[in-house]
């Protein structure tokens, strides 16, 4: 059984209650971090630790924990979970109190929740097959900058995908693909060029996005950050998608037609062994 921390105490994971007034539990009102954890160290922590700043000062959230007790916390769970590699998921919340849409005089503690998840990431069925993803109306809140937990619009596209034997959902907004369910989204063209969205309110801010753009310019791989088609990802070369939890994952097909020779790509395939091991350089 697990050890998880909750609001100041680790304890075994079916001992670990949160109030029922939690505002995460009744307004979506938290946000959140997926820190990746490759033999046993933590993946670009403090990249994790700034989007979660940034994610809470953009909801007001005032309160919260210093970056060397989040450390700390997450440094514990690794060691008591003898997590070799897997997730470490963070959320913290604005707190408990009587619901009130109004937060404006709240004064209590924030909440703080964090558990592990192992998971093998260097080793993944989806990188050697390719991902089949269909694509979907982004219908999320205009914020999908913000990290937060409200996830829902996402989990039941993801959900819908997989019903229909695709492994992930793009969304897309003005017949331009924003980005996956729970990763950033990429094409290849012809001319070996990487087109991926510029970072805005559009997109989550993706810490391997980030790590991705820079290992493809140090390939000398040209980058351009523009919304792309839902033809030219059909045209595409190659796409992929990234994420803290999928690293760089090949797709395959679009809506049941092939990408490219309906193969993983090779720049893809190049950019996640690259990806392997800058982690693990950067780990803590
Ligand atoms: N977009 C969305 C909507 C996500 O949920 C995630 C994963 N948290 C990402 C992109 C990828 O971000 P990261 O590389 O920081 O995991």
């Amino acid at each position: 059984m697990r050890t998880v921390f909750v609001n100041g105490v680790y304890l075994p994971e079916d001992q670990a209650q949160i109030s029922i007034f939690d505002r995460g539990f009744l307004f979506g009102d938290a946000v959140y971090e997926v820190t990746a954890v490759m033999n046993g160290k933590l993946v670009d922590f403090d990249a994790h630790m700034d989007r979660l700043a940034r994610s809470m000062a953009e909801l007001d959230m005032v309160r919260g924990y210093e970056r060397s007790a989040l450390l700390t916390i997450h440094k514990n769970l690794i060691k008591r979970n003898n997590l070799q590699e897997g997730l470490v998921y963070l959320q913290l919340t604005r707190g408990a109190a009587d619901r009130d849409f109004d937060f404006s005089d709240l004064d209590v503690a924030p909440g703080l929740v964090l558990f592990t998840q192992a998971k093998s990431l260097e080793v993944n069925p989806l990188a050697a097959r390719g991902q089949k993803i269909v694509l979907a109306d982004d219908l999320r809140w205009g914020r999908s900058d913000i990290k937060t937990v409200q996830l829902l619009y996402a989990s039941l596209m993801k959900t819908r995908a997989k019903r229909q034997g695709a492994d992930d959902v793009w969304l897309c907004r003005d017949g331009k693909i924003t980005e996956g369910s729970s990763n950033n989204a990429y094409i290849v063209t012809r001319h070996n060029e990487i087109i991926t969205r510029a970072l805005s309110t559009d997109i989550l801010h993706g810490i391997t996005r980030a790590a991705v753009l820079k290992i493809a310019e140090l390939h000398q791989l040209k980058v351009i950050e523009r919304a792309f088609s839902v033809d030219e990802l059909k045209d595409a070369k190659e796409a992929f998608s990234t994420s803290a939890s999928g690293f760089v994952n090949p797709v395959v097909t679009v809506d049941g037609a092939d990408i490219g020779d309906g193969q993983p790509g090779q720049i893809a395939s190049a950019l996640r062994s690259s990806y392997v091991s800058a982690s693990q350089a950067a780990a803590c």
